[in-house]
């Protein structure tokens, strides 16, 4: 069987590694060595000043909301996965949909402008498979109407945006490191802000609103991550580089053995340095994607329509019209994309998809 992503595990003796240590010291979550040793890592890694290991990437937008109190109307993506919508709702605000651009499939600057009113206080924007969104039209709506920005940049680990960190961005971005991520520390996630106020209110609200044994400065949550996460971390992080090497060789052969198929790709900009985070294909009509995607199943190969359905179509969230993603959304298909995916199964992949197309 081969699914859309297989999650990345090293050798089990590395780990093991750790786990003594966390034998040893016996202290298993709360602030342990491991999760500051990843915190200091990651921010060595990503060039950042600041990050915070969460539970998390939910948790992590989540704590993001609170921490910029946000309230009212929170303009989002319709195409992200459910959890950048759920969390506004999580914390009492209400989605607001703009469409997507149809090149990028980010969120269109110009229809987030569109649904401004006076009860908005913050855009929310997913960089789509770590596509950096328009960062500089978003910024400057942002100024201009003094609204917040959160980017969910669950998908973009490692990514650079004109040399610089994608997570650098906005007021406060977010990433996941759950084990489907292109990096993973099993469940995980983070917060990035380059305000320092902004990150030492978050680590307080990821503590229970901690300021002492027995003082509480705010409200918090339990937003920490454990020792044996943070193991896993550590032990990925050392592999981070090849992991991103072989998914874009992974990317470049579907390029090539899928040259014929008649389908379009997603646009990322040249600026960008991109972590390959998934493979969408976006097919010409959804009738040609299901007949595809049953040719697959039928050879034990799970694709995924990441994002499908459209969340602005959601039972709970008041409807907004996205007319480019209600019809994207339909038509986007991920393919198959992990460490150990060989090229014989991309070829194998790629025939099964040219074949139906010719049926
Ligand atoms: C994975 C993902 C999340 C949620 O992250 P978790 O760590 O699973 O909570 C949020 N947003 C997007 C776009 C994601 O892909």
């Amino acid at each position: 069987m081969i699914n859309v992503t297989k999650p990345f595990l090293p050798p089990i003796s590395e780990y093991n590694e750790y786990l003594k240590g966390i034998w040893e010291r016996n202290w298993l979550t709360n602030n342990g060595p491991l999760v500051n040793e990843l915190e200091l890592k990651l921010k060595d890694y990503l060039l950042l000043d600041h990050l915070l290991y969460l539970t998390n990437g939910t948790i992590a937008i989540q704590i993001a909301i609170k921490a910029l109190k946000l309230t009212g109307e929170i303009i989002t993506t319709p195409f992200s996965y459910i959890a950048t919508t759920s969390s506004v709702i999580w914390e009492g605000c209400i989605p607001v949909f703009a469409d997507i651009d149809p090149d990028t499939l980010n969120i269109d600057p110009k229809s987030i402008e569109e649904r401004i009113t006076n009860r908005t206080s913050a855009i929310l924007a997913t960089h789509v498979y770590g596509n950096p969104c328009n960062i500089e039209l978003i910024d400057e709506i942002a100024k201009k109407y003094n609204l917040k920005v959160i980017y969910d940049a669950a998908h973009a680990f490692g990514v650079k945006y004109k040399g610089r960190s994608i997570f650098e961005y906005g007021d406060i971005s977010t990433t996941s490191f759950h084990a489907t991520k292109v990096f993973h520390t099993v469940e995980g996630g983070a917060v990035i802000s380059k305000d320092p106020e902004l990150i030492r209110i978050m680590s307080k609200m990821r503590n229970f609103g901690h300021s002492g044994p027995e003082s509480f400065e705010l409200v918090g949550i339990n937003g920490k991550n454990s020792e044996f996460h943070a193991a896993m971390g550590l032990v990925n992080l050392t592999y981070i580089d090849r992991i991103i090497a072989s998914r874009k060789q992974q990317a470049l052969q579907y390029n090539k053995t899928l040259a014929t198929l008649n389908v379009k790709k997603q646009f990322i900009l040249e600026v960008t340095e991109w972590n390959y985070s998934y493979y969408p294909i976006i097919f010409e009509t959804e009738a040609l994607l299901l007949k595809c995607m049953k040719e697959l199943n039928d050879n034990w190969i799970f694709p995924r329509r990441y994002f499908y359905p459209s969340l602005s179509n959601l039972e709970f969230v008041t409807n907004y019209e996205t007319p480019i993603c209600n019809d994207f959304c339909k038509r986007v298909l991920c393919l198959p994309m992990y460490y150990t995916l060989s090229t014989e199964e991309i070829d194998f992949i790629s025939r099964i998809l040219l074949r139906s197309q010719n049926n």
